[in-house]
């Protein structure tokens, strides 16, 4: 059945983003569920890595000049991008604090996306 076989590729696709929390580009999704099933393509891939982002289940992180990312990790977080290497670093942020201290101007916050610009561990070691 056609239907099993889609539905068995997006698990496959969710699962290897939620246990590849390294913020994968469809690319590398790709590389990495082709070892699992050899049938997938790269069509699939990215038709449920768009479905996937709609529905809630995972991230897209859109990096400027780069492929996007996905991240398994739903909960509010933030990212510090490498600019020399593409890494993306997961990094919380007190949002609560934040948004009492906008609260006594009368600012109601929803939501919080700060993408940190800047350079990795691994790049600066190598400067
Ligand atoms: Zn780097
Ligand atoms: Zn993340």
């Amino acid at each position: 059945m056609k239907t099993t076989r889609f539905s068995k590729q997006r698990e496959l696709v969710l699962k290897t983003v939620q246990t590849h929390l390294v913020h994968p580009t469809a690319q590398e999704i790709y590389g990495l569920t082709r070892e699992v099933d050899p049938t997938i393509s790269m069509g699939t891939v990215y038709r449920n890595l768009n479905l996937l982002a709609e529905q809630g289940k995972i991230l897209r992180i859109k990096v400027p000049g780069g492929a996007d990312r996905y991240d398994g990790t739903i909960r509010p977080h933030n990212h510090a991008v490498c600019t020399r290497c593409g890494m993306v670093m997961d990094y919380d942020f007190n949002f609560e604090a934040l948004s009492e201290q906008l609260a006594t101007s009368g600012f109601k916050c929803e939501e919080l996306n700060m993408t940190v610009r800047g350079t990795c561990k691994e790049c600066l070691s190598k400067a």
